[in-house]
């Protein structure tokens, strides 16, 4: 038997977005077409984006479809960053655990003539909203602050960030990748630009969606057709949408049961390990997320082993793994390169029953043990 522990990476397809999308990935009918066709396509993209609107707590036509949350993410920053002009707000606010798909856009920012500061964090990985209250200044265009990590699962306080913001006229994106759908809606943040991936919630992969404030400019980063309000061309998966579509207002509608059971085999896992070292206390964290350590002994031998054991955990962000560098999350809150390296996220998801935690944590203390045991040997 194989126990999935990383849902943080993705998660498995929910049948009910499965058997929707399976009449459209057979349908011919470009959304974009005037036939009966093309308009079918359209309106079953119109309901998931209904579905999106709802989620966020906005409106309609503020929910803009695209291919990941890497997409979102870029689309809300540099299309942020293209539709303004640097003389008027030169200075660019990151937080220092964002994900690589915010963090990695700093040096083309840097090009186009915006000065990037990033947020600190602490060791827990949570930004103090005094760091952004001494950091930013009229001079700051946009602040960007994912409401949770993906790493740590640290949960940041996106509602006071969006109040310290609003103060000085920043315009402000939360990554919500890891959290959405939540209860929070878009105007609890303040936020001006959410972005947010599919895959995450039980939905098909490569569908991403941003929330843009009507009001706020964007310059689009894919240009051609008109499609999405001409903020983001080319022909729309219609399969995808659907499907991510039906899979957001499944995890909306089942949120609370799904969160006590999810945190439920999380704390159970937590609990039988208690040899480990824990990054976060687990009431700052998502239900679903346990980061360790076992100082002095490597993730990545870890996590080969527990491969073998028939455990599927992560030492950190999918796209970094098999990457040599250390996690920039856990060198931001302030670990060695040496300890960052030790780092092990296991995350929960709503398959995972409380027995299977408990014959992870078995399996986890166990190959933990076996291996400290042979290096002395
Ligand atoms: N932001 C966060 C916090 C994530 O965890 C991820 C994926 O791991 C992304 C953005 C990127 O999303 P996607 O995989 O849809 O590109």
């Amino acid at each position: 038997m194989r126990i999935y522990l990383d849902h943080a990476a993705t998660t498995p397809l929910l049948p009910e977005a499965r058997e929707a999308m399976e009449p459209w990935l057979g349908h011919t009918g470009n959304p974009s077409s005037l036939h009966q066709e093309g308009r079918k396509a359209k309106a079953a993209i119109d309901e998931a984006r209904e579905a999106f609107a709802d989620a966020f707590g906005c409106l309609f036509a503020e929910v803009l479809f695209c291919s990941s949350g890497t997409e979102a993410a870029n689309l809300a920053i540099m299309g942020t960053a293209l539709a303004h002009d640097p003389s008027d707000r030169r200075r660019i606010l990151l937080g220092a655990t964002e994900h690589h798909c915010v963090l990695h856009q700093a040096k083309t920012l840097a090009k186009l003539g915006y000065q990037v500061d990033l947020l600190p964090v602490d060791r827990e990985g949570l930004i103090l909203p005094e760091s952004l209250s001494d950091a930013i200044d009229e001079n700051v265009l946009l602040v960007s602050v994912m409401s949770a990590n993906n790493e740590l699962g640290t949960i940041q306080p996106s509602q006071e960030i969006g109040r310290i913001a609003k103060e000085f006229g920043t315009l402000y994106h939360v990554d919500a990748v890891q959290t959405f759908p939540s209860s929070a809606r878009v105007d609890d943040w303040q936020a001006d630009f959410v972005s947010v991936s599919a895959h995450k919630f039980h939905g098909p992969v490569a569908i991403g969606a941003l929330y843009h404030r009507a009001g706020t400019t964007l310059h689009p980063l894919a240009v051609g057709g008109s499609q999405e309000r001409e903020l983001r061309a080319g022909t729309e998966n219609v399969a995808g949408i659907v499907g991510a579509g039906v899979a957001c207002r499944w995890v909306a509608s089942h949120r609370d049961e799904l969160e006590k059971t999810i945190k439920l085999s999380r704390d159970t896992f937590a609990q039988e390990l208690e040899s480990a070292t824990f990054s976060v206390t687990l009431a700052a964290t998502l239900p679903g997320h346990c980061h360790i350590r076992y100082p002095g002994l490597d993730a990545e031998t870890l996590l080969i082993r527990l491969d073998r054991e028939g455990i599927a955990a992560s030492s950190g962000a999918a796209c970094s793994s098999g990457s040599l560098e250390p996690s920039h999350v856990l060198i931001a809150c302030g670990y060695s390169e040496g300890e960052a390296k030790e780092g092990l996220r296991f995350t929960f998801g709503k398959d995972v029953s409380v027995s299977m935690a408990r014959e992870a944590a078995r399996i986890v203390k166990q190959s933990a043990d076996e291996i400290r045991a042979s290096r002395q040997a």
